[in-house]
């Protein structure tokens, strides 16, 4: 299977854009990205030249942005003891 570093475009020759990092069972990273044009969403392999401190910021952004309180699963916690 060819994945070039480059081969970053839909199949409607939209610019895709990262939009999430997954890990793979093998403990290989994959990046979601997303067309800008159609929304059509590819897994592709982490490539040799794309930035270690971009990806990170890409996997740690729900982390630091969570939709709900954060003491919220501090009680959670609690309660199970
Ligand atoms: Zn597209």
């Amino acid at each position: 299977m060819d994945v070039a570093a480059g081969d970053r475009r839909c199949g409607c020759k939209g610019p895709m854009e990262p939009i999430a990092v997954c890990v793979r069972y093998d403990g290989e990273w994959a990046l979601v990205h997303r067309c800008k044009a159609c929304g059509a969403m590819r897994l592709n392999r982490i490539a040799g030249d794309d930035n270690p401190l971009a990806l990170m910021s890409l996997a740690t952004r729900p982390l630091a942005r969570p939709p709900f309180p954060l003491d919220r699963l501090a009680v959670d916690t609690r309660r199970g003891h």
